[in-house]
């Protein structure tokens, strides 16, 4: 009897230490929609009105399924599904147009308790393509898969393939129009298409958007969705479905999505980089992140932006354009939406 009342005592005991690790685990989440030429006289105050509800509706519905006690895998897929789902980010509804006029997708998601890993490039046909890359990570033995084959795969999953207009609307094309036409321009001058696209503005190569989170169990995640850079060729494929550049995820160290000139951030390795920084050098996210936004791409003239979290819910979020569209909410913190450089 006695016994059975010590043990009783001792799993009481175990059982609130757990639950009180749990309560000190703090929660949080980051999203991004993109970083580039973003100022102020760009919008209407409806416009930016728009845009801020849409990124507070999507870290907010992030943040619920973290504080239900939901993984923070399923916390980053909610949140860019929404992102997705509106037409004023370029990723999913609303991604940019390809130089032949059509929308090639491409995401990634990493687990943080084990690096797990599943991405998707160049796909044309799916409504969610973060979804498909959990499934691939989830589901299949291989990390990115791309076009077609990708396709196949959703197709075996159960998806519904969806007709690539679905991705349409007016003001990315006129972008595209735009772009083409100063395309033709530079290349007229030129006569290289490389050296052309290179001089492209940069606003024409941004609009990304991704999550990273870290849940009640402490373990991170980053996804990264993105139709890519406008006028895009010639199958190009951007860092957001490469793993270690455009998203990665260790609880050792922090989860990174990335936003920006994307092959800056493939060559530096951008999100795998201020992770090693963290885990290699004991910094802060916040000093690894400045590092590498501000020190390392900014001079060679990669424009872009990040949002890192820690396993202590930490969280920073550096570009060095003009702005970034980008929302937070963690245990310690309420609700935070901002668009411009503060
Ligand atoms: N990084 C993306 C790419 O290069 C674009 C972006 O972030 O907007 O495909």
């Amino acid at each position: 009897m006695k016994i059975k009342t010590l043990l009783g005592a001792l799993l009481a005991l175990t059982s609130s230490t757990v639950m009180a690790a749990q309560q000190q685990q703090p929660i949080a989440i980051a999203i991004h929609g993109g970083a580039g030429t973003i100022e102020r006289s760009n919008f209407t105050p409806e416009q930016e009105q728009q845009y801020r509800a849409t990124l507070k509706q999507a870290v907010e519905a992030g943040y619920k399924v973290l504080e239900q006690g939901g993984e923070s895998l399923d916390a980053v897929t909610t949140a860019i599904n929404l992102l997705e789902n509106s037409p004023f980010f370029n990723a999913g509804k609303g991604a940019v147009y390809t130089y032949d006029e059509g929308h090639e997708l491409d995401a990634s998601i990493m687990d943080g308790r084990n690096r797990q890993a599943g991405a998707v490039a160049g796909v044309k046909h799916i409504k969610n393509p973060i979804n498909l890359a959990k499934d691939v990570m989830q589901h299949s033995v291989h990390v990115m898969l791309s076009g077609e084959g990708a396709e196949q795969f959703a197709k075996q999953r159960g998806y519904q393939l969806i007709e690539n207009s679905y991705f349409d609307t007016e003001s990315r094309y006129q972008s595209l129009l735009k772009a083409k036409k100063r395309l033709q321009q530079k290349q007229a001058a030129s006569k290289d298409y490389q050296a052309a696209h290179q001089q492209l503005d940069s606003h024409y190569k941004m609009g990304t958007v991704g999550a990273v989170a870290v849940d009640k169990q402490g373990n991170l995640a980053a996804g990264t969705s993105t139709g890519g850079m406008t006028a895009k060729r010639f199958g190009r494929i951007g860092d957001s479905p490469v793993i270690g550049a455009g998203t990665f995820a260790d609880n050792r160290s922090c989860a990174v999505s990335a936003t920006g000139h994307g092959e800056y951030f493939i060559r530096y390795n951008v999100a795998a980089d201020i992770c090693a920084r963290v885990a290699y050098q004991g910094k802060s996210i916040a000093q690894a992140g400045k590092e590498v936004i501000f020190d390392t791409l900014q001079p060679i003239g990669g424009t872009g932006g990040v949002i890192i979290v820690d396993p202590q819910g930490n969280i920073s979020m550096p570009f060095n354009t003009a702005g970034m569209y980008r929302a937070s909410k963690t245990s310690k913190t309420a609700t935070k939406v901002a668009i411009y450089a503060e």
